[in-house]
């Protein structure tokens, strides 16, 4: 399946695989282990309600844009909305915004 693409920033390439969900394959000692193999997400975090099954919830599942001809490689992270902020592990920054043109 093709979807329209823009050209790889780096060297211009018209072909990019998109990989909707990274796999972690859980190496151990530097060995590949087959078992437990899961989606990639940026933050774990307990669940809101105590015993509650999974008692760890992952969110910021991640995706690639993986150039075909050189592999430059762009992440994305899918539900970033619902990464909780604790100013610990997950700081918020904000930008300000950009002053108005002077007319
Ligand atoms: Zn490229």
């Amino acid at each position: 399946m093709r979807e329209p693409a823009a050209p790889c920033p780096k060297c211009h390439c018209v072909e990019s695989l998109v990989v909707r969900h990274l796999a972690d394959l859980g190496h151990i000692d530097g060995a590949p282990r087959f078992v437990n193999v899961r989606e990639i997400a940026l933050v774990d975090h307990p669940a809101p309600i105590p015993n509650l099954t999974p008692p760890v919830i992952s969110v910021g599942r991640l995706s690639a844009t993986v150039c075909r001809a050189c592999g430059f490689t762009e992440l994305y992270t899918r539900g970033a909305e619902m990464i909780p902020v604790d100013g610990d592990r997950v700081v918020l920054l904000e930008s300000q915004p950009a002053p108005a043109p002077y007319r």
